[in-house]
């Protein structure tokens, strides 16, 4: 009886709700009654609620065909007549429909939120992520505290919506408050919150905080892992992000892709491969993104061997550079990398779809190599016969082949035109070409006019272009105003300390020189070692540092080059001391020279190549003076074209000449 009576009792009142509670909630309230004991028939109501549950299914699914806020307009009318404007499922998903359309919070979204009288946590929800996502953090932070004053509970999702909004802002003390929030509240961290979370220590750069949550989840997906494995990689830490991945008990695509392009983002190529290679051979199958990322790490090791390889796996995996845009922007610029632009050429001539990527890599590809007008003609090319856009990356290329040929007054006319008539903002990057274009060219003052007047704060590629240019033409005076800048920004980085005692040797300042490598004592910096290699036929590096004691051939290699010196003697070389920022004897000078890690990679491949191939060294380091003077003149006397790769760009020597022109 009192079964009954209860049951009877529910029916009416539900009934009253019947118009204003989404069918939803009502089946929702009958389970949880049905769970209290309190009725035992849950189709107590069947009719209202299967029409009310088949008009709400056919709204939403309205809902999400939207695709402009005319539309959604209708479908709310509908809402409406159909009685379902106290809906707190239906007008949820109108809120979320409108945030997907980019419909602005206030007024319509919030008014239709403000109108249901009876309101959930993801009705509130759906409102504070509107905000959120429409970056307006702190009316989303006031909506949340609304919604506690009517004393309704968050659910995880309005968490996550918070978390996200205040990573994205870069809050981290608002974040770690609803950090404590969601414990005190839910008591425990979904998986999903969870990777909110980690998400946002990581955006605030907080990686111990991202490793503790992770550390301390019940549950963890391969999100969380590969979101932390991600983001060691972009903080430079590859030791964690590896050992993190070697627990991670299944890894799938997402999780080796972060490992192999977290390998090329910190110039560790060679890690890059063997992770590639172990993929492989896991059975998984790479992806678009994967195959990109092993075609940048043989573009980092400069390596035409691995070239081949990159073409291959790039066939085999079913993404051809001439239908897959990706990988053939990815392709031009490794073969403009490894020395071999004509490849280049080819595979951009290929390509069916061509985008702003694959113009800017083959425009830079070419400024590289010193093929500033066909560099130039592309350009204008693009520009003229195509509806692309070029972009900051286009221009850096376009300014790069200006400056590699010392071609000013274009270069300047291209940075004025890129904002007047491309609409591109000029960028730390930009003025740093533009700065180098000046500074190569002996322009030393307008080059340090340019920075004072700069849009922007310069950054230290900026003031490091303008130091190298003082290297090159011997300016002690502006090469000081150029460091002290640079030791303020980048009190830590060796090579500009190493630069402005270069400067002071090749103006014979050993004063000059002794304070700096003083500074550099003080401060315990240490020098990155110099090291060039070449690639044998069988894909094998040979690498040599300074000195190359350890190398098996060393013995040859020094008779060879003192040969060559004798060789090169006659043609009137003479070892330019200028070149050794030490002040030692002119007999100790010299004999550090010949030991300069790109004289012995030379003469390992005259020893162990064919005369027809082309020799091709890579070194990390900037080339010095007299090692350029050397391999000019090395290729006359050998009748060898010998492709030198360094940290800043290409030379071709050939039959006596330089593709720089001397000019770098
Ligand atoms: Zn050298
Ligand atoms: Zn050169």
């Amino acid at each position: 009886m009192a079964r009954h009576g209860a049951s009877s009792g529910i029916s009416s009142h539900s009934r009253r709700f019947s118009t204003a509670v989404n069918p939803i909630n009502i089946s929702l309230r009958s389970k949880q009654l049905i769970q209290l004991g309190r009725i035992n028939n849950p189709d107590t109501f069947p009719e209202i609620t299967h029409q009310k549950e088949l008009q709400a299914s056919s709204l939403t699914s309205k809902l999400d065909d939207c695709t402009g806020l005319h539309q959604i307009k209708q479908v709310h009318a509908h809402v409406i007549r159909q009685g379902h404007d106290q809906s707190c499922y239906i007008i949820t998903k109108l809120i979320r429909t409108l945030t997907r359309l980019g419909v602005p919070m206030d007024p319509y979204p919030r008014r239709v939120m403000e109108l249901v009288q009876f309101r959930n946590p993801f009705l509130w929800t759906a409102v504070i992520r509107g905000y959120a996502v429409q970056g307006n953090l702190s009316e989303a932070v006031s909506m949340y505290g609304c919604m506690r004053k009517e004393g309704i509970t968050p659910v995880s999702f309005t968490f996550s919506a918070l978390l996200k909004a205040c990573g994205s802002v870069g809050d981290l003390s608002l974040g770690r408050q609803f950090h404590a929030q969601t414990f005190r509240l839910s008591g425990f961290c979904s998986v999903y919150v969870g990777n909110t979370m980690i998400d946002l220590y990581v955006k605030c750069g907080s990686m111990e905080c991202a490793r503790k949550v992770f550390d301390e989840m019940p549950e963890r997906d391969v999100i969380s892992w590969t979101e932390l494995i991600a983001a060691y990689g972009k903080a430079g830490d590859m030791d964690s992000a590896a050992e993190l991945f070697e627990n991670l008990p299944k890894k799938d695509i997402v999780a080796w892709t972060a490992m192999v392009t977290g390998f090329v983002q910190n110039a560790k190529p060679q890690e890059a491969l063997e992770y590639f290679h172990r993929m492989e051979m896991s059975g998984v199958l790479p992806d678009e993104v994967a195959v990109a990322g092993f075609i940048s790490a043989c573009a980092q090791l400069g390596a035409s061997k691995y070239a081949d390889r990159a073409v291959e796996i790039a066939l085999k995996s079913g993404y051809s550079p001439s239908g897959h845009v990706v990988i053939g922007s990815a392709l031009i610029d490794m073969y403009s990398k490894c020395g071999d632009v004509e490849e280049a050429v080819n595979v951009f001539e290929s390509m069916n779809n061509k985008n702003v990527f694959s113009y800017s890599s083959m425009i830079l590809g070419l400024a590289m190599h010193g093929r500033a007008r066909e560099a130039l003609d592309l350009f204008h090319y693009m520009v003229k016969q195509t509806t692309i856009k070029p972009n900051t990356v286009t221009f850096v290329g376009v300014l790069t082949a200006c400056s590699h040929a010392g071609l000013v007054d274009q270069g300047r006319q291209i940075f004025a035109s890129m904002h007047q008539t491309f609409g591109v903002e000029p960028t730390c990057d930009l003025y740093t070409c533009m700065v180098d274009l000046l500074g190569r060219a002996g322009r030393l003052q307008e080059a340090l006019e340019v920075i004072k007047t700069m849009s922007v704060e310069p950054h230290g590629g900026v003031w490091g272009a303008l130091l190298g240019a003082c290297r090159i033409h011997k300016d002690p005076d502006v090469a000081e105003i150029a460091a002290k800048h640079l030791f303020e920004i980048e009190p830590d980085v060796i090579g500009n300390y190493i630069l402005l005692c270069n400067v002071y040797a090749s103006a014979g300042d050993w004063e000059g020189v002794l304070s700096v490598r003083k500074l550099i004592k003080e401060k315990g910096l240490k020098k990155t070692p110099a090291v060039s290699w070449v690639v044998d036929e069988n894909g094998q590096t040979h690498k040599f540092s300074p000195g190359n004691m350890n190398h098996p051939m060393s013995d040859k290699i020094q008779e060879t080059l003192e040969e060559l010196v004798q060789r090169l003697t006659v043609l009137g070389y003479e070892p330019d001391l200028s070149s050794v920022p030490y002040n030692a004897s002119d007999d100790e000078k010299r004999s550090i020279l010949i030991c300069h890690t790109e004289k012995l990679a030379l003469a390992f491949s005259l020893l162990t190549t064919s005369r027809d191939c082309e020799i091709k060294i890579m070194k990390n380091l900037r080339m010095c003076q007299d090692c350029h003077t050397f391999m000019r003149l090395a290729s006359e006397v050998t009748g060898r074209v010998i492709i030198m790769r360094d940290n800043m760009r290409f030379h071709h020597f050939r039959s006596g000449a330089c593709s720089c022109g001397d000019f770098w």
